[in-house]
């Protein structure tokens, strides 16, 4: 995990966890994009890293755990679908409730989208803290929260970075230096602005490949697939990334056309249009075969021994093998 900018943040944290005066509870606050929710996970490994450093080591178990989301003592919790009953549910059975025996972390996003019921509840539990239990909160707004409950939380602010950190930042990341610098312009220096406008282009360009391909799927043209598996982008820093969203996205429409099929409805995929015509050509069995090799595919991204142009030919031979069955 990398944190960026922020400085102020860091050295609150670090300073409490130095005074072993680690808060029980505190509140990251800032615009959108301003780095919350990578903090609030920060903070989580500072509570349970096996070095208890100043700073989280970021390689034991407990912070790797941590953040990949799978520590089973760090609990998410989304303030705008969460019910009273269910936070007095937490609240009240957090001593003791912990899996691994020690503290139980609970981080609840966008804190200010909790209603008046809901932060009495938390109030009252701030009165009489357990020490079992330890709660950060983000919000991107804190006009919205209690004053009773921000006197008894420790308060950190987060900041955007400046322009040219940001673009430095996207830079790195393997952003083209033009790219980068109008999206740090833009969102002035707001990394998780520039990331997110980012991602929606990436996703929006990968709509149109995965359509294209399940197009060449649907006609049986296997040379038309192959032409756009070789128009894919090929950064230099993630060989994996092209290959992951093709065989995700594709696979989506084909699990649309299967729950079509099924009688179902279209939930994932970028075309419903396409699903629906998938679903109308292609018999249950073959398009669960389908969704089945885009699965398969989709985890072979990720092994150790992948190989972009191998794994995409493959994936194709498959995928027509399959497709030819009907
Ligand atoms: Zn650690």
């Amino acid at each position: 995990m990398e944190i960026y900018g922020n400085k102020g943040a860091l050295k609150r944290l670090s300073e409490y966890k130095e005074s072993e005066r680690m808060p029980h509870s505190l509140l990251f606050f800032g615009d959108t994009g301003t780095g919350k929710r990578t903090l609030a996970d920060y903070t989580a490994m500072l509570y349970f890293c096996e070095r208890g450093g100043t700073a989280p080591c970021m390689t034991c178990l407990n912070c790797e755990r941590t953040e990949k989301h799978i520590h089973p003592d760090v609990i998410y919790i989304d303030c705008e679908n969460t019910s009273v009953t269910k936070l007095r549910e937490i609240l009240r059975d957090s001593a003791g409730a912990s899996v691994e025996g020690g503290i139980r972390v609970y981080i609840l996003s966008e804190f200010q989208f909790f209603n008046r019921e809901c932060q009495n509840a938390l109030l009252t539990y701030l009165e009489e803290p357990s020490d079992k239990m330890r709660l950060i909160l983000t919000a991107s707004n804190k006009n919205g929260i209690l004053p009773t409950i921000l006197s008894r939380i420790a308060l950190i602010q987060t900041e955007p970075l400046t322009v040219t950190e940001c673009e430095n930042v996207l830079k790195d990341g393997g952003v083209s230096e033009e790219e980068a610098e109008k999206l740090a312009r833009m969102y002035k220096g707001n990394l998780g602005m520039s990331l997110k406008a980012l991602e929606s282009e990436n996703a929006a360009l990968y709509f149109d490949f995965a359509r294209e391909y399940a197009e060449a799927v649907y006609s049986g043209e296997e040379y038309k697939a192959l032409t756009v598996i070789q128009r894919l982008p090929q950064p230099k820093d993630d060989k994996r990334e092209p290959v992951r969203m093709l065989v995700t996205e594709t696979g989506k429409l084909f699990h649309d056309a299967f729950a079509k099929a099924c009688g179902g409805k279209a939930s994932c995929g970028c075309d419903e249009a396409l699903a629906q015509r998938l679903a109308e050509k292609y018999p249950v069995s073959v398009l669960s075969e389908l969704c089945e090799v885009s699965q398969h595919f989709g985890g072979i991204v990720s092994s150790v021994y992948f190989n972009s142009k191998i794994t995409l030919n493959a994936f194709t031979a498959r995928i027509f093998e399959t497709a030819e069955k009907n």
